[in-house]
């Protein structure tokens, strides 16, 4: 069974997957890992993969389809996989067609105010403390809890840079939803904005 998980940042979608990976005894396949991985192997299209990824530009969809089809042929895939990340593009939509019919998208939906609030309260400590001021806010503002020292925002945790990735996520990822059903996958649409445990029961009430 070729589950693709989809959704937005802060739709839960790593915490979802692995939660049902364990349930399910399949694994998780990212394209972002899927890469990494290549590139920490030293093989030869690891290399050209990180001379592809350094000056920032994007790995051509040839390859990650390359990567996750050999990734599935593992014998830990042999009764299926989830796979997150992917297709992220009309061109990686096709190429996965030629290659399979995923039997199921879930698809976890989220808003973006939604979203901005789980993701954009995100406060560091320089010593690696996490708060969150939406949902664990230290007692006092701007100050770690545990060494009292001051807290900072990684520009990544900033609601500009949040709400780019997420207008990305509805130009690009959003549009391909549709192509799955048009191919004929099962496509899952899931109230995301619950607690882990009620979004992780109406997955599993799909699953059944
Ligand atoms: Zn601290």
């Amino acid at each position: 069974m070729i589950i693709l998980l989809m959704g937005p940042q802060g739709s839960g979608k790593g915490t979802q997957g692995q939660l049902l990976s364990q349930e399910m005894n399949i694994p998780i396949i990212g394209a972002g890992a899927l890469l990494r991985d290549e590139i920490a192997s030293g093989s030869e299209l690891g290399v050209k993969i990180k001379s592809i990824i350094d000056p920032g530009n994007l790995v051509p969809a040839e390859i990650i389809t390359e990567l996750l089809d050999k990734r599935l042929k593992k014998d830990d895939a042999k009764n299926g996989a989830l796979i997150d990340g992917y297709p992220r593009d009309a061109r990686q939509l096709d190429l996965l067609f030629e290659r399979m019919t995923p039997d199921l998208a879930i698809v976890l939906e989220l808003n973006d105010e939604d979203a901005v609030m789980r993701l954009g309260g995100r406060w560091m400590c320089p010593d690696g403390h996490i708060w969150n001021m939406n949902s664990n806010p230290p007692k006092e503002n701007g100050r770690c809890d545990d060494d009292g020292k001051e807290l900072f925002q990684r520009d990544d945790d900033k609601e500009e840079a949040i709400r780019l990735r997420l207008n990305i996520y509805r130009n690009d990822t959003a549009p391909l939803i549709a192509g799955l059903a048009e191919h004929g996958v099962n496509v899952a649409r899931i109230d995301a904005s619950g607690p882990i445990e009620e979004v992780h029961d109406k997955i599993k009430s799909i699953l059944e």
